[in-house]
């Protein structure tokens, strides 16, 4: 797998993933943050097939390019059921209330708890890992793992907000992501890579200080 990371919006600072299966040149986006002139000219230029853009939840910094991608590509836009609806009201996707009025194309497809998304020779693994929202997923494909706004290094994401549940976070963690190798590398939804391993000792949230 080859990857590259954007950043399209950087007032949010989210983490835009582009993945590829260099065999195929198969593409997927995971969280195309905002339209972005500059990031389209590049995957235009490029020998690369966008076939998918895999939500890891519905929130507005996570989707504001997804029209973009679908008007210039069509790919299989793929969210999980409990956030699907996020996708095309930016009153639930919250972007309303940063002036953002982010409106996706709807889901093509929707995700559950163990899904797998085949991007040529790669398997895309989907893990639901409510807390965060409602429909909030991880993929996990070879050793890494794209963790969305669940887990962050060294934080987790905010649960204050609609379909945010603090325990529920808490419990998608330990119960799903920690269970993973610790060896894995995490991609998170906003700031720098970790790892499994590293999360577990040093999260404050839900690392070893959550287990004393
Ligand atoms: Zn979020
Ligand atoms: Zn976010």
């Amino acid at each position: 797998m080859k990857l590259k990371t954007y950043n399209l919006l950087p007032e949010f600072g989210t983490n835009t993933y582009l993945i590829w299966d260099e065999s195929s040149n198969e593409a997927a986006i995971i969280d195309c943050a905002a339209p972005d002139e500059n990031f389209l000219d590049q995957l235009k230029k490029s020998s690369l097939l966008l076939k998918f853009v895999i939500c890891t939840h519905g929130h507005g910094d996570h989707i504001g390019g997804n029209q973009m991608l679908k008007s210039e590509f069509s790919p299989t836009i793929c969210i999980h059921q409990n956030d699907a609806e996020m996708l095309t009201d930016p009153k639930k996707n919250l972007s309303l209330y940063w002036e953002g009025n982010v409106i996706s194309p709807p889901a093509d497809r929707i995700l559950h708890n163990d899904d797998e998304i085949l991007l040529g020779k790669i398997r895309i693994n989907i893990i639901h890992t409510p807390g965060h929202s409602r429909g909030s997923v991880c993929l996990i494909t070879e050793n890494s793992l794209f963790s969305g706004d669940s887990l962050f290094a060294a934080g987790i994401g905010r649960t204050d907000l609609p379909g945010g549940n603090y325990q529920e976070l808490i419990n998608s963690i330990q119960k799903k992501i920690f269970t993973l190798p610790e060896s894995m590398i995490v991609y998170p939804g906003h700031g720098q890579t970790t790892t499994i391993g590293q999360e577990k000792i040093e999260n404050p949230f839900a690392g070893l200080a959550s287990k004393l």
